[in-house]
């Protein structure tokens, strides 16, 4: 099978090493030079990660994360008010794990066999020709595919390719977040952390010998105030009793050029037209809230490539129509829960907040797990 894989990002990665594990050589074309850009932390539950042990990458994944056991929840007036405790999901299904991006990317890599990656590659036409799909690069040069695998992520050329601006979607939360790094030890070993305030959002997430943090707010708001001003507001919304929300505000405000994430998310209708089919967050792009989007990302690749072991190049449609049958309602149920999260998260008035952090107080593990786990348990 002569297979493209456009974009070197978590879900093509994840499927290029499976498709090389047996043997086939898929060409990987990626647009950024290399990994350097991929600069921001992924906590990895092994609703994901449990596909590295088929590849024999399992152990190199742990050597390279580190545990995120705990979660402290802060309110709106910056007070510690829930610590979860995600062992015994650790211990039932595997552990929740958080890296760099970038590190997550060389330990699948490490999976490719030889096969290279064409960075500062991108595809500028495809042409559908029934039994191929010719491909035009932007180095002048094309090549025919038996199938065409776009994971260009949450902004997609392949998808605006294939598809109509009427079938798919943007889910707009109006929010956008900061992204910068602090030393680890601003928090217990293995503890993530989150605040959720009125206009604003504190988070702190362990990778190996640092936390990724970030700084969310109103993109009005952060517009008009810019990362000093906004950085201010949050300081004096949470930095007050004490703990580690003004080591982050001053990370965010010092970092030069720090990395922004516009909070918005993206669901396509179709996945698949003809031979080209989308997968991660170009099918079905999530926001942070949940932490699932690589999760889901290398679930769907799994499911992909396993489809794609039953098929030759002849039947690749049936092979392709079989995944968006088995995934697409259980990634799309994972996205609903993430943008549910971000209605919580994501709250701008002061009476919002406080009626929010009232809620919280009955909040439990079980429920903030649910949806998670009836996705690990495949009864979505
Ligand atoms: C700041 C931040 C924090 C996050 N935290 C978490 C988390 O904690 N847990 C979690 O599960 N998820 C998290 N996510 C989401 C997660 O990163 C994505 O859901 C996941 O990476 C999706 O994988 P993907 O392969 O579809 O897309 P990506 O990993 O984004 O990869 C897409 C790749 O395609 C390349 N590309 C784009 N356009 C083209 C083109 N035209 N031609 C060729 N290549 C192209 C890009 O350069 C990129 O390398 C986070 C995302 C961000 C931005």
């Amino acid at each position: 099978m002569r297979t493209l894989i456009v974009g070197a990002g978590v879900a093509g990665l994840t499927l290029a090493a499976l498709l090389r594990q047996r043997g086939e050589r898929p060409v990987i074309i990626e647009r950024a030079a290399d990994f350097a850009h991929s600069g921001y932390n992924i906590a990895l539950y092994p609703l994901g990660s449990r596909v590295l042990h088929g590849l024999g990458l399992h152990q190199r994944f742990l050597d390279v994360s580190v545990p995120g056991r705990y979660y402290r929840l802060g309110n709106s007036h910056g007070h510690i008010a829930h610590h979860f405790d995600f062992g015994p999901l650790a211990e039932r299904y595997g552990p929740i794990q958080g890296l760099r991006r970038s590190e997550l990317l060389e330990v699948l890599a490490a999976g490719l066999g030889g096969v290279p990656i064409r960075f500062g590659t991108t595809a500028t036409r495809f042409e559908d020709r029934g039994a191929t799909v010719r491909v035009a690069f932007n180095d002048g040069s094309s090549s025919d595919f038996d199938l065409v695998v776009g994971a260009d992520g949450m902004h997609s050329e392949t998808r605006k390719a294939i598809l109509s601006e009427r079938e798919y979607a943007y889910w707009e939360s109006g929010w956008g977040c900061w992204v910068a790094w602090t030393p680890a030890d601003l928090l217990p070993a293995e503890t993530m952390a989150e605040y959720w305030g009125a206009g604003a959002l504190v988070g702190l997430y362990p990778v190996k010998d640092a936390l990724g943090v970030v700084l969310a707010g109103p993109k009005t708001a952060l517009q008009k105030d810019g990362r000093s001003g906004f950085a201010a507001q949050a300081r004096k919304q949470f930095g007050t009793v004490g703990g580690p929300v003004p080591a982050v505000l001053d990370a965010v405000e010092q970092t030069s050029n720090p990395f922004f994430w516009d909070l918005h998310d993206c669901r396509a209708h179709q996945w698949a037209k003809g031979r080209i089919v989308l997968l991660g967050d170009a099918a079905a792009g999530f926001l942070p809230t949940a932490g699932v989007g690589a999760s889901m990302a290398m679930l769907s690749a799994s499911a992909l490539a396993d489809e794609l072991s039953r098929t030759d190049a002849a039947h690749v449609e049936y092979a392709l129509r079989l995944y968006v049958r088995r995934n697409k309602q259980r990634v799309e149920a994972a996205q609903d829960n993430s943008r549910k999260l971000g209605r919580l998260m994501f709250v701008e008035s002061l009476p919002l907040a406080w009626g929010r952090d009232q809620l919280m107080r009955f909040y439990t593990l079980d429920q903030a797990l649910k949806q998670i786990v009836e996705v690990m348990e495949g009864s979505i």
